[in-house]
C-alpha cells in the first residue's frame, strides 16, 4: 500500500476536549481515523500525549500533530503491506514501553487510518476479519443506560449500569430493546426525581441523583419489566473501583468497606440482580481480590479486567487467574496489532473479550467494525443516544445489512 499524503488535525471529542484525527490518502481516496479518550483511566495505560500549554487548559494535541508530520515523511517513503508491518514501524519509531515518546494517541490515529486504507473499498470489518482468520459476528451491545462515578458527578459510586439484550436474535432487535428500555427508564426517573433526572452523563446514560447502587438497579429493572423484557435482558456493571478506593478501603453507598466486605457486597448484588458481567470490581492492582471473585462468580457472571489489564498482553498474563474477560480499548495500548495480540492472549486463557469505547468519544465508529471482525460477541458502546454513541450502534446496523449474524452470549468456562 502506498500512502501519498497524511494530514493530521486537532478536532474535539464528545466532552469538548481536543483529540487527534488523521487522514491518509491512498490512490486518491481519503481514509480517516480519530482517537478517543478516557476519564477513569488506568495508571498502566499507554501515555496519552497532551501539550500542557495554556491552550485548551493544557489538553491540546499539537505535539501529536508535529509527530505525525515528522512520521509522515518516513511513511510516505516506504511501502507497507500488512498492519503488523506498519504498526511494527510505529513501535520502532517510538521505542518506549509506554509510548511516551510519540504518544499512544499519535500511534493509534495512524494505526487505525492504515487499517481503513488497507481495507480500501472493502468493508473494514471484512478486511480485519480476513487478517484475523475469523468469521465476522455482530456483538451484543452492553448499553450503559445509567451513568455514575466520574461520568456523572452524582453520589453513585458504581460508574456504569448496563443492560444487555441477551435474548435478541438480531442486532436491530437488540438496539430496539435497548432504546425502549432507555426511554422508559428516563420517563420513570423524571417522574420520580423531577425533570433534571433525565439529563445525561458522559456516555449518554441518565444521571439521576441516586444515593446507592440498589436504587439504580431497581429503577433500571423496572424499565426492563415495563417493556416485557425480563426474560430477554440482563444487567451488567462497570464499577471502575479504582475511583472509589481510598487507602485500603472502598467508599461505596455512603460507607467505607474492606475488600472482603466489597466481595460480599458484589455476591449479594448478584444474588438479587443476576448481573452477567462485572467490570473492575476492585482497584487496578488487586489481582488477588479479582481472582477470588472470579472464582466465586464462575458460571454466573464474567469478571472483566479494564484498568487492571489495560489491553496489554503482559498485564493480561499477569491477570491470568484474576479475570474471565478482557475489556479491549485500542487507545489503552496504542496500535491495532497490539490490540489483536491482547484479544488473542485473552482468548488463549479462555476469557471472553468485550470491545469498548471510551467516555470521551468521536464520531468514528471503528470499534463497531473491530468487534465484528474479532467475533468476540460483546461491545460496550454507551447509551443509545448522543451522536458519538449512536455512531457505533448505527454502524453495526449497517453491517447487519451484509447478512452478518449476531453472536449469542455465553459465559467463560
Ligand atoms: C470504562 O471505564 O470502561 C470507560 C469506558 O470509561 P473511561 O473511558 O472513562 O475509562
Ligand atoms: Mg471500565
Amino acid at each position: 500500500m502506498k500512502i501519498t499524503a497524511i494530514t493530521p488535525r486537532q478536532i474535539l471529542d464528545s466532552r469538548g476536549n481536543p483529540t487527534l484525527e488523521v487522514d491518509f490518502s491512498v490512490q486518491n481516496q481519503v481514509y480517516r481515523a480519530a482517537v478517543p479518550s478516557g476519564a477513569s483511566t488506568g495508571t498502566h495505560e499507554a501515555v496519552e500525549l497532551r501539550d500542557g500549554k495554556p491552550a485548551y487548559h493544557g489538553k491540546g494535541v499539537q505535539k501529536t500533530i508535529a509527530h505525525v508530520k515528522k512520521l509522515a515523511k518516513k511513511i510516505k517513503a516506504k511501502t507497507f503491506t500488512t498492519q503488523n508491518q506498519f504498526d511494527g514501524f510505529l513501535l520502532q519509531q517510538d521505542g518506549t514501553p509506554t509510548k511516551k515518546k510519540l504518544g499512544a494517541n499519535t500511534l493509534l490515529a495512524l494505526s487505525l487510518a492504515f487499517a481503513r486504507g488497507h481495507a480500501g473499498k472493502k468493508r473494514l470489518y471484512a478486511d480485519l476479519a480476513e487478517a484475523l482468520k475469523k468469521t465476522p459476528r455482530l456483538p451484543l451491545p452492553f448499553a450503559n443506560v445509567l451513568n455514575g462515578g466520574r461520568h456523572a458527578g452524582t453520589p453513585l459510586k458504581i460508574q456504569e449500569f448496563m443492560v444487555v439484550p441477551v435474548g435478541a436474535k438480531t442486532f436491530s432487535e437488540a438496539t430496539q430493546m435497548v432504546s425502549e428500555v432507555y426511554h422508559s427508564l428516563k420517563k420513570d426517573a423524571v417522574q420520580k426525581f423531577g425533570a433534571s433526572a433525565g439529563n445525561v452523563g458522559d456516555e449518554g446514560g441518565i444521571a439521576p441523583p441516586l444515593q446507592n447502587t440498589r436504587q439504580a438497579l431497581d429503577l433500571i429493572w423496572r424499565a426492563v419489566e415495563e417493556n416485557g423484557y425480563s426474560q430477554k435482558m440482563a444487567l451488567a456493571l462497570d464499577c471502575a473501583a479504582s475511583e472509589f478506593y481510598e487507602r485500603g478501603t472502598y467508599y461505596v453507598d455512603g460507607k467505607h468497606i474492606t475488600p472482603a466486605e466489597l466481595t460480599q457486597y458484589y455476591l449479594d448484588l448478584h444474588g438479587q440482580y443476576r448481573f452477567i458481567s462485572l467490570e473492575d470490581p476492585f482497584h487496578e492492582e488487586s489481582f488477588t481480590e479479582f481472582g477470588v471473585l472470579t472464582r466465586l462468580l464462575r458460571g454466573k457472571a464474567q469478571v472483566v479486567g479494564d484498568d487492571l489489564t489495560v489491553t496489554n498482553p503482559r498485564r493480561i498474563l499477569q491477570a491470568k487467574k484474576s479475570c474471565s474477560a478482557l475489556l479491549l480499548k485500542v487507545n489503552q495500548i496504542g496500535t491495532l496489532s497490539e490490540s489483536f495480540a491482547a484479544a488473542k492472549t485473552a482468548e488463549s486463557l479462555g476469557w471472553n473479550v468485550m470491545v469498548s469505547h471510551r467516555s470521551g468519544e468521536t464520531e468514528d465508529a471503528f470499534i463497531s467494525d473491530l468487534a465484528t471482525a474479532l467475533a468476540c460477541g460483546q461491545i460496550k458502546l454507551g447509551a443509545p443516544a448522543r451522536g458519538e454513541r449512536t455512531a457505533k450502534y448505527n454502524q453495526l446496523l449497517r453491517i447487519e445489512e451484509d447478512g452478518v449474524k449476531l453472536k449469542l452470549f455465553s459465559l467463560p468456562h
